[in-house]
């Protein structure tokens, strides 16, 4: 079958599977080419499904050793069989067993998909549709089984052998060679849930005793030698138990609880029960070869992927339109954990940079679909900002809509009714309806409807009536395949701020809800505050209350007010934001008449901010001193965007800013150094946070002093936060110190693969013509490997993020992605067609640009032989 013409799987098109399967025995012994696989399934009609209808199995690209039914070989006849499927035609309508044997190669699967080896270490990847790669087998997330597995191998060539579950048996085979182990899950669960991880691999470990009383042991497994990377991980696992068993009320449900760390995956990290296989960026983590952003990072995802015990594998999605179910609420779960962790308003000002940042952009050009997307052809492509980060959006409105302790009571009734079952958005709705008693059926338009909606607001001050009138108007753009769009229900949390503080927001209107949020549900509405004795400024959408564009009636003046007198940390934050963000926009479309004025505003305001009576919090003053990135102001003018423009009216302001600042930033910096060892908490990471926020604006504004600083900083610098920072601000000011610490860099972290993917992005990441040379002669570095979804996305990725080098006007930085996706596909479909999403923003440039962008896609679209995943990025993305 050609990739194009790949079905279009629909959501309406769902119906029950004919057949379940109670129990899999899996018996594996493991060989790096001739793995054999040996599958007993016991099988029975499903009263939901069609009786007495064929049997067909999904597979991919395997080959049948045997098949028997109930201990009987099947006549040829009785079935047929392709790398894509087994079919039995007329099976039994009784339960009845199914013996299968296949053999498998994990040394040459490149796909990473299914079993494969990375390193030497066995490993398995089923989400979305692997484990079809393994055995045949009824690969959907509503069909849920029982597993025991079997594992054997070269005891020499994997000691460790782990699958889900609690260990049942483990032993030596006679000759002493070969050893096994037993792993039996007691919980059914779906195919993608399976995993098995054979190796030589070190491990910490740790007892756990869960608040319901069950003693687990913890695990962190890693490559050997590097079992002294592992404890934060370990750290981040107890904590984020806990937490859940106090904000939550879940406890872990195995006696064990295992984490590997691979070098070779395509994703994150996956949650697989009871074994959580991470790419090991997200595990390993010390001082020198981790930034605090990986710190953090590694806390994140670890409480992610426990989180999915309860939100995806006890309760899981019954087919993969429903992926917002455990994602979008698992991303909310992480978020909340971080933010109890660290600082709350710090941490949803770094959730909203990325929302805008990815999902904005992703909402705002061809590859747009909704939360939960009714049709696709290759599911692996939806594992997007938008079902994940948006999808977590959504849960958050819908607590701040209900309130807490209705949101706290639907989520005790959906782990209770749904608790073993694969579930709906439908089902989960259902909970907060009866949580809340609220009617929910317009809000669940927010997973139907793609494309963000932009919130216009205008407010209108009555001195003599002492009344504040407040206009809120919502559109939402078309988007591919939704032409029309009605009206979705955005909270908005509001405050009315006075010359001291907040004003009491007094309104007859029903829109009104308790805690200072309105309700827009309709195409606009118009509410009136009375008792408003003075006139205020408006401060909307607090904390964020919606993921929606704002478009405000307030001058500059009223943000610089808000930005120091709002009680709303987060929109304090936003509010210079957002004068920035015009200023860049303006000048953006070629109007800078006023981009020094903006400057020394802006300049005057951090002046002030920094320079006050107490100190603000650093990681706060962090953020507050980060300007909008290029791409946010590109993404803002939305059409006919020229990327040098649009960079080099950033860079104006922001040298503008750090010139005028330079003195205060390094007198701030001096106050800031740290004295003791280093410590990824979150208060010393605030600090180096907010002195090398310092460093990039004394880089533009001051480049001899900066350089200055940025050399001393990387020679005394006891972690790689410091380094790495030393190195960016370094890649901002050209010449030949520039390339000696790069070189210095280099070679410091020559064995460090991690750490040489930040080296590797840092350099692609230079905005000037000589990076696109500059990646094609890094891709001959010893360190760099198409082969491994790291390198690649450090290297081509950071390259394809540059906004003035990818968007070169000569076309050539889209021909070098396009090359490296045709290349990359034949062997990781997966990563190339990530790599090929670099194109989403592509419509939004100007003509020349625009033109070239669309003759790269146009050559990966008409590539013979194209992958399913990359040829459906490159249709959606032409379409
Ligand atoms: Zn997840």
């Amino acid at each position: 079958m050609r990739a194009e013409d790949a079905p279009l799987i629909r959501l309406e098109d769902y119906r029950p599977s004919d057949w379940l399967i109670d129990t899999v025995d899996l018996d594996i012994a493991l060989d790096p080419a001739r793995t054999k696989v040996r599958a007993l399934l016991q099988l029975r009609p499903n009263p939901a499904g069609r009786a007495g209808a064929p049997l067909t199995l999904d597979g991919d690209e395997l080959t049948l050793d045997l098949v028997m039914l109930d201990d009987v070989a099947l006549e040829p006849a009785a079935y047929a069989v392709s790398p894509q499927g087994l079919t039995i035609h007329a099976p039994p309508r009784r339960a009845f067993s199914l013996r299968i044997e296949t053999t498998l190669d994990p040394g040459a699967n490149t796909k990473l998909m299914g079993l494969y080896r990375s390193s030497g270490v066995y490993c398995t990847q089923c989400e979305a549709d692997g484990f079809r790669r393994i055995t045949y087998f009824l690969d959907r997330p509503d069909v849920m089984s029982v597993y025991t597995v079997r594992l054997e191998a070269r005891k020499a060539e994997a000691p460790v052998l782990l699958s889900n579950g609690n260990l049942v048996a483990a032993a030596e085979l006679p000759g002493g060679e070969r050893h096994f182990a037993v792993w039996h899950d007691p919980h059914p669960k779906p195919a993608y849930l399976f995993a098995l991880v054979g190796g030589r691999l070190d491990h910490v470990r740790q007892d756990y005793v869960t608040g319901d009383g069950r003693k687990v042991e913890l695990a962190v497994y890693v490559e050997p030698g590097k079992a002294g990377r592992a404890g934060w991980a370990l750290d981040s696992l107890v904590r984020c138990m806990r937490w859940d068993e106090r904000v939550f009320g879940r406890n872990y449900d195995l006696d064990v609880f295992n984490v590997v760390a691979v070098s070779d995956f395509n994703m994150g990290a996956m949650e697989n029960k009871g074994l959580n296989i991470f790419n090991d960026k997200y595990v390993l983590a010390d001082p020198l070869t981790a930034s605090d952003g990986d710190y953090a990072s590694i806390e994140a995802i670890i409480a992610h992927e426990y989180f999915h015990n309860w939100t995806g594998n006890r309760i899981t999605c019954r087919d993969w339109f429903q992926l917002c179910l455990k994602e979008g609420l698992t991303v909310y779960r992480d978020q909340e954990f971080s933010a109890d962790e660290r600082s709350r308003p710090v941490k949803r000002i770094a959730d909203v940079r990325t929302l805008r940042s990815t999902q904005f952009a992703e909402d705002a050009g061809p590859l747009a679909h909704p939360v939960r997307p009714r049709a696709y052809k290759e599911i692996n492509n939806f594992y997007t900002p938008t079902v994940y980060e948006k999808g977590a959006e959504v849960i958050r409105m819908l607590k701040v809509l209900i309130g807490a302790e209705a949101f706290s009571r639907g989520m005790d009734l959906y782990f209770e009714r749904c608790d073993g079952t694969a579930a709906t958005i439908e089902e989960f709705l259902d909970c907060f309806v009866e949580a809340s008693g609220q009617d929910l059926a317009d809000f669940a338009r927010w997973y139907e409807q793609a494309g963000t909606p932009t919130v216009v607001a205008s407010g209108r001050y009555d001195a003599d009536a002492a009344s504040y009138t407040l206009q809120l108007a919502q559109s939402t753009p078309a988007t591919p395949g939704q032409a029309e769009k009605r009206p979705v229900v955005i909270p908005v949390a509001l405050g009315l701020v006075g010359r001291s503080g907040d004003l009491p927001l007094t309104t007859l209107s029903p829109a009104m809800k308790a805690d200072g949020v309105v309700v827009l549900d309709q195409a606009s509405l118009s509410l009136t505050f009375t008792e408003v004795t003075e006139p205020p400024t408006p401060s909307l959408l607090r904390g964020f209350s919606a993921p929606v564009r704002l478009e405000l009636d307030l001058g500059d003046g009223d943000l610089l007010r808000l930005f120091s007198a709002d009680s709303d940390p987060y929109n304090r934050w936003q509010a210079l934001q957002t004068v920035a963000t015009r200023a860049l926009v303006r000048a953006g479309k070629g109007d800078r008449s006023a981009l020094d004025a903006t400057a020394a505003d802006l300049a005057d305001a951090l002046s002030g901010f920094l320079g006050g009576p107490t100190l603000p919090d650093s990681a706060f003053a962090a953020q507050v001193l980060r300007l909008p990135a290029p791409a946010d102001v590109a993404r803002e003018i939305g059409r006919d965007v020229d990327p040098e423009l649009v960079h080099g009216v950033h860079r104006q302001l922001t040298a503008a800013i750090g010139g005028a600042l330079a003195a205060q930033l390094m007198q701030l910096r001096t106050g800031l150094s740290e004295r003791g060892p280093y410590s990824p908490a979150a208060a010393p990471a605030g600090r180096r946070a907010l002195r090398n926020e310092a460093l990039g604006l004394i880089a533009l504004g001051a480049p001899a002093q900066g350089a200055r600083l940025a050399l001393a900083q990387f020679d005394e610098a006891d972690n790689l936060t410091d380094r790495l920072a030393a190195l960016a601000a370094m890649t901002l000011i050209p010449g030949p110190e520039r390339e000696t610490l790069i070189g210095r860099f280099g070679d410091l972290y020559a064995g460090e693969p991690l750490v040489l993917d930040k080296w590797l992005m840092a350099q692609a990441l230079i905005p000037e013509e000589g990076t696109l040379a500059r990646v094609k002669a890094l891709m001959g570095h010893p360190a760099f490997s198409l082969g491994n979804p790291n390198r690649v996305l450090g290297l081509i990725g950071g390259f394809a993020a540059n906004l003035t080098q990818f968007n070169r006007p000569d076309g050539e930085g889209y021909g070098f992605v396009a090359d490296i996706v045709i290349a990359l596909d034949r062997t990781n479909p997966q990563v190339a067609s990530r790599l090929l999403g670099s194109f989403k923003s592509w419509r939004m440039l100007e003509a020349g640009r625009r033109a070239k962008a669309e003759t790269a896609l146009r050559m990966v679209k008409a590539t013979p032989n194209l992958s399913r995943d990359v040829a459906d990025i490159a249709a959606r993305s032409l379409g």
